[in-house]
């Protein structure tokens, strides 16, 4: 079946040649340039991130060293996502807002675990895709939109 794009660009710079990935839950498209292009409520699914090879040293670096969280640079547009409309065809089913709910609180226990974890040499993607996860989150729920109703409008 065919969900989208089949060339992931990176989404900083749209290099094609990509070397890392990081997935984070629908909610977050809301903090990326062009947020307003897709509503979250439709994405399916985590929302994946591929960055080029010098994106990515670029990532860890804001991550890593200076603790800046970089998805607000990353467009909405090159982010490799499934969007509901997608599927609607197969499950024809009603116009119910998916509950990502569950998704989002796995994803938020991954991250935590895989930062949590001192026995296991944690990787850098691990850690980056842990932290971004967990601020982009925290950020979503400090931010006057409340969590779980429409918001129509720009992030910008
Ligand atoms: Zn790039």
């Amino acid at each position: 079946m065919y969900t989208g794009q089949t060339v992931e660009p990176c989404c900083l710079c749209d290099d094609a040649r990509t070397v890392q990935q990081i997935d984070l839950p629908p909610r977050c498209v809301q903090l990326m340039q062009h947020a307003g292009s897709v509503a979250w409520q439709d994405v399916v699914g985590p929302l994946s991130l591929y960055f080029c090879e010098s994106d990515w040293e670029l990532v860890c670096d804001l991550v890593l060293e200076l603790g800046q969280n970089p998805i607000g640079r990353c467009s909405v547009a090159r982010a490799s996502m499934t969007i509901r409309e997608d599927f609607e065809t197969y499950l024809s089913t009603t116009r119910e807002v998916p509950d990502q709910r569950p998704l989002e609180a796995e994803m938020r226990a991954t991250a935590q675990a895989a930062l949590a974890d001192p026995s296991s040499p944690v990787d850098t993607r691990e850690q980056v895709q842990a932290r971004v996860l967990l601020w982009s989150l925290e950020e979503l729920s400090s931010s006057a939109s409340s969590e779980w109703v429409t918001d129509a409008g720009d992030n910008a």
